[in-house]
């Protein structure tokens, strides 16, 4: 490392950090900019492991940063995914009922949808339904048209290759072990990390952007804040992929999903198609204490009993273990939801520090208005 100080340093190189980088160096040319990032490339860890999927704003609490910048966001994704080539498809979704609880808990989803700005839903009867996906079972449906998917991986290399050519400096394998404010009052911090050869350093600046992910209550705390008394500590919750055989993938060309849990902890075990046309099935929702993302191959049978009452088309031994997620959440299991903290730190003693914590989903459809409002809290 041969910079000493610089204006801003982001930890971390997931979607989120990539995307905060890319927009203040179009925004603020002339600052410089670090990202520092443990792993040796960016996006290794829940940026790489999600469904991919654009999601529309229906299911937030109006007024939550997550309906709002998932709502502003998705339009923001479209545009420039168009701009730069980045692969997605609007595909558009379906949330099926199959009993009188699931039709009741769409209207509510219509009329949440209806309160966050999400206007072009559609109720769908059951011959409508097999109008679009002649393969599914639904009495009833709601269809999202401005639901779609995108290649993340591409998304990450294009904000990636933005940030570099405004002068933006990748340092990968760089660990962020410690952080320390430059004085009293404040004003800057001392980022101590390991390069890539284990040898440890510093970097001072002037602003520090904690995009950590799974270890966002961790680096806050190394900055200074704690993480039990600011509301900041972290549940990871791991969401398990089955997927389905070639011979199946197409015979949805949609996404397929039954109505949300009650408490948004997941959305329901759905059936996702990807770009290079595989079929799904995820996440399910599984609280754990580490970072570990072994599949259950004993879960396969919760996901087919799930599946199979919209999917009729699937077979018991069709789902293989595929790869797995963790949501980094701030609810612990049978809590409330809550949403996303991004938050500037002067209130407590720690200006220039940006915190953003609890980022799962919708996280990666949100990036780019993410990367507005923290672009706004640098001044
Ligand atoms: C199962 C699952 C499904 C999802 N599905 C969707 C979806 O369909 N649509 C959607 O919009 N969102 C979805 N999400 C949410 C989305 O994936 C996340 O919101 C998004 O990827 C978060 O990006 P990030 O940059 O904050 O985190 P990450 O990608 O985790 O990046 C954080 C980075 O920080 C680095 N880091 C951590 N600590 C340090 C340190 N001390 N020093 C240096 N570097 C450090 C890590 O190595 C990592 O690269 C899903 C999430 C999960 C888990």
């Amino acid at each position: 490392m041969t910079e000493e100080k610089v204006d801003i340093a982001i930890i971390g190189a997931g979607v989120i950090g990539l995307a905060v980088a890319a927009e203040i160096s179009a925004q603020q040319p002339g600052l410089s900019i670090i990202i520092l990032e443990r792993n040796e490339k960016f996006g290794q860890e829940t940026s790489s492991r999600n469904s991919e999927v654009i999601h529309a704003g229906i299911y937030y609490p109006t007024g939550s940063l997550k309906a709002r910048l998932c709502v502003e966001g998705k339009e923001l994704l479209y545009r420039f995914c168009e701009k730069w080539d980045v692969p997605h498809k609007r595909c558009g979704k379906l949330i099926v009922a199959n009993t009188p609880e699931e039709e009741k808990s769409l209207a509510g989803l219509m009329e949440q949808a209806a309160a966050n700005g999400v206007e072009d839903l559609e109720l769908l009867e059951a011959d409508q339904v097999k109008r679009l996906e002649p393969n599914i079972r639904a009495n009833k449906a709601i269809f999202s048209p401005s639901t779609g998917i995108i290649n993340s991986h591409h998304l990450m290399a294009r904000f990636e290759k933005l940030a570099l050519e405004s002068g933006v400096m990748p340092a990968y394998c760089h660990l962020v072990k410690a952080v320390e404010p430059l004085s009293a009052n404040g004003s800057g911090y001392r980022v101590h990390f390991n390069n890539p050869d284990g040898t440890a350093d510093t970097i001072d600046c002037c602003h520090l952007i904690n995009c950590a992910g799974l270890q966002s209550d961790q680096v806050a705390s190394l900055a200074g804040v704690d993480p039990g008394k600011a509301g900041y500590k972290l549940h990871y919750c791991k969401g398990e992929y089955f997927s389905l055989p070639p011979s199946k993938a197409n015979l949805v060309s949609r996404l397929i999903y039954p109505p949300p849990l009650q408490s948004l902890t997941g959305l329901g075990i759905h059936a996702t198609i990807t770009l290079d046309g595989r079929l799904r099935l995820g996440p399910n929702t599984v609280y754990v204490d580490r970072e570990e993302y072994s599949v259950d191959p004993g879960h396969g049978k919760e996901f087919y009993r799930s599946a199979k009452t919209y999917l009729p088309f699937i077979a018991e031994d069709d789902l293989e273990p595929e790869m797995a997620g963790i949501r980094p959440k701030l609810s612990g299991p049978g809590e409330p939801f809550r949403d996303f903290i991004i938050s500037e730190e002067t209130d407590r003693g720690l200006p220039g520090l940006i915190n953003l914590i609890g980022m799962e989903s919708p996280g990666l459809t949100s990036a780019l208005s993410i990367a507005r409002m923290v672009e706004s809290l640098i001044s």
